[in-house]
């Protein structure tokens, strides 16, 4: 059952809705599907896109209003797929390394749990490095994740230094033999030098041992945010190397169009999404897939 419901509505539902008694696309109708995609907050670029699109394609694709939805699913469809699916499959020789970052309250925290889970399913050894000890309430909270999922977590106290944090999780990814080391950073922008600064240093510390460390550093993206999720992209990719992005809690919005234009228009593959609390629901992100859940 897909996740998607609320984006689903505000997109597909009312498109269908425009159908009945109605025999013709007019201007009128174009002014009701612009209105619905920026409903579901694909934002002005991607929207103006989509709509030079079915301009483009009226009278010929599009005879009847009952051909909106099948093109609008293929189109919005091909506008997503040139970046390709994000399972980060690419072998490595282990420990592979991967940041995790984004602001308070994005489910940073909450991901990384949900992370460690899927590569454990997957049959992978996991190690959890607690460097956000910024926020009071992550160490514990990860701590719960780490329980929970049966990952290993190195922690040390509220306040301590993030990349002593993240060189004893080196050690212990290494000794321990761990396929995947990820790293919950205090990855936030208070000021563009102290982010990086604070990445930096993780990044000299677990390069030390690991080569090429860190091998991914993925944002996570609070999806009920839709178009300030975009610009909070843009600026972090300002700062830092981003290698994907994650979009939280597809599940309690209808804004989910903004995926659409994060892909679009930020070219970083989304590596994976988020659509509820529990353990499980993470789902590495797939175009087609996700498409359907919308379309149906
Ligand atoms: P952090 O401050 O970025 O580490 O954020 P947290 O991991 O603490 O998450 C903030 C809140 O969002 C928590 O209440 C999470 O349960 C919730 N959350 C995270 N991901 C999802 C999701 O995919 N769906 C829903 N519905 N809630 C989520």
């Amino acid at each position: 059952k897909s996740r998607l419901t609320r984006t689903s509505s505000t997109i597909v539902d009312r498109i269908e809705n425009l159908v009945p008694g109605r025999t013709e696309i007019d201007d009128e109708m174009l002014d009701e599907i612009e209105e619905i995609l920026f409903a579901a907050d694909l934002g002005v670029k991607t929207t103006t896109e989509v709509m030079d699109r079915v301009r483009t394609n009226l009278g010929r694709r599009l005879k009847v209003p009952a051909d909106l939805r099948p093109f609008l699913r293929d189109e919005l469809l091909s506008m997503i797929s040139v970046t390709g699916s994000g399972d980060d499959t690419e072998v490595r020789q282990p420990p592979e390394v991967i940041l995790i970052i984004g602001v308070n309250g994005s489910g940073k925290t909450t991901t990384t749990g949900k992370l460690a889970y899927n590569y454990i399913k997957q049959g992978k050894k996991v190690v959890l490095a607690a460097a956000d000890t910024f926020r009071a309430a992550a160490i514990e909270q990860l701590q719960m994740w780490a329980e929970r999922s049966k990952a290993h977590l190195i922690k040390h106290q509220h306040g301590a230094d993030p990349s002593a944090v993240a060189y004893d999780a080196t050690k212990s990814a290494l000794s321990r033999e761990a396929d995947i080391l990820i790293i919950d950073t205090a990855g936030r922008l208070h000021t563009k030098s102290n982010l990086m600064d604070e990445l930096g240093k993780i990044a000299r510390v677990v390069s030390r041992d690991i080569h090429g460390a860190p091998h991914e550093t993925w944002l996570v993206l609070d999806g009920t945010s839709g178009q300030n999720a975009l610009n909070q992209a843009r600026q972090f990719l300002q700062t830092v190397n981003i290698t994907g992005f994650i979009l939280t809690k597809l599940d309690s919005t209808s804004k989910g169009g903004a995926i659409i234009s994060i892909i679009r228009e930020l070219k970083v593959p989304v590596k994976y999404i988020g659509i509820g609390e529990d353990l499980e629901d993470l789902q590495p992100f797939d175009a087609e897939r996700f498409i359907d859940a919308i379309f149906g």
